[in-house]
């Protein structure tokens, strides 16, 4: 019987992520199928119930329903629990279990941006959705010492900083309101900046003015292209990543789950660059495109 791996969001029209899944079960002869539910929030109950059924291996969960999924999934592993944000589901009988892979993919992802220099301990983070969850949780597991978190509407990033409650009672994680000054004030105190919000994702814009970046910031967007933040900041002189690691080792990571096997990293790098190639987008990070505005990708 065909297995069935599902992705689940709102909304998941030519999501890089079936293209790099597909690859992966077909490179190791996995029987398994890779579906894209586009389900709005007031189906998510329904599409999670499906996924108890027989043939369904697992399934991965994307904007905007990370966060929500949580009280409708039966077990949560710590990083799942400490998130507070659900990105991949695997089935044990009909009971099902919450992990969270973008946090593993995005300690591969500060990895690379840090290189050989010495871990930094202060962050600013923009956004605090289910991607900055995992950034902040992430961090914190380093070692950082102080994170600053702005969100457009303050109370998602205060009611963040409240969840992490004791995993961040020994540093400091604070929310702070979404103002230019303020945030350029911070981030000439800080070390590194990771855009964890969707601006970019399907316009040419900016969360914060190119005169914010100075040239010793390690900047990170989630966002998997070159979008006008990283570039206005390579021009100021900063190191500069894009979120296509995290994307490729979030998948990674929720492939070993799946299929208890080791993920082919190569070919589902090489099915990324091809899907992106043929103008496949992801909610995970690639643009849009005009016809799916920012507000709906996040
Ligand atoms: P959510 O929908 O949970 O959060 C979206 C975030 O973006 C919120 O903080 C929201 O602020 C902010 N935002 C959206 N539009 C605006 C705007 N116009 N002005 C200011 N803030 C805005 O999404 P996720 O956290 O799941 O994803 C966020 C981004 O990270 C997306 O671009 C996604 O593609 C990327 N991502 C990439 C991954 C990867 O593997 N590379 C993995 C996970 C995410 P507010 O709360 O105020 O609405």
């Amino acid at each position: 019987m065909t297995k069935r791996v599902v992705l689940i969001g709102h909304p998941v029209a030519h999501s890089l992520s079936g293209a790099m899944q597909q690859a992966a079960f077909d490179a190791l002869g996995i029987d398994a199928a890779y579906e894209l539910w586009d389900r709005p929030p007031i189906e998510l109950p329904d599409a999670i119930a499906e996924l108890r059924a027989d043939d369904v291996l697992g399934a991965n969960i994307t904007i905007p329903h990370k966060e929500r999924v949580v009280p409708l999934i039966d077990r949560l592993t710590d990083e799942a629990h400490v998130t507070g944000a659900v990105n991949t589901i695997t089935r044990e009988g009909r009971r099902l279990v919450g992990h969270n892979t973008d946090v593993p993919g995005f300690a591969t992802a500060l990895d690379q941006l840090v290189g050989r220099a010495k871990m930094p301990r202060q962050a600013v983070v923009l956004g605090a959705g289910g991607g900055a969850r995992a950034v902040v949780y992430g961090l914190i597991r380093v070692g950082f010492q102080r994170i600053v978190v702005f969100n457009r509407h303050l109370h998602r990033a205060e009611g963040l900083v409240k969840h992490f409650g004791r995993s961040a009672a020994h540093m400091e994680l604070r929310a702070m309101p979404w103002h230019p000054s303020i945030i350029e004030s911070e981030l000439a105190k800080t070390k590194v900046l990771v855009n964890a919000t969707s601006i970019g994702l399907s316009s040419d814009e900016s969360p914060i003015p190119a005169g914010a970046l100075t040239g010793d910031l390690l900047v990170l967007d989630l966002i998997y292209s070159r979008t006008r933040l990283l570039r206005e900041a390579e021009a100021a002189g900063c190191t500069v990543r894009d979120g296509e690691t995290m994307l490729l080792h979030q998948g990674a990571a929720a492939f070993t789950l799946w299929t208890g096997q080791p993920a082919p990293l190569d070919i589902m790098a090489e099915a990324l660059a091809n899907a992106r190639a043929h103008g496949l987008r992801s909610t995970e990070g690639e643009p849009a495109g005009d016809e799916t505005p920012a507000a709906t990708a996040g």
